[in-house]
């Protein structure tokens, strides 16, 4: 089954739809009512966080995890 939105193998299937994870958290993954990637997006902006121009994955990955409390950290596997 393919996703109704972008064509992509669909992973959301129910009934009403059939979405890939992507489409689908744009459609339902909210909070407060705000799309959950407008708020990541500007939370990683306030925090001077988004992926700079030319700036390699690997880098901006390395990057966040040390902003991430050392908890939080422990939790991520390698
Ligand atoms: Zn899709």
């Amino acid at each position: 089954m393919r996703c109704e939105s972008c064509g992509k193998p669909a992973t959301q299937i129910r009934d009403e739809y059939s979405y890939c994870d992507r489409c689908w958290a744009a459609n339902f993954s909210k909070t407060g009512g705000v799309p959950f990637r407008t708020v990541l997006k500007d939370s990683l902006e306030r925090m001077g966080l988004m992926r700079e121009d030319g700036e390699a994955m690997n880098d901006w990955v390395i990057r966040l995890k040390a902003h991430t409390p050392r908890t939080l950290n422990s939790l991520i596997k390698q």
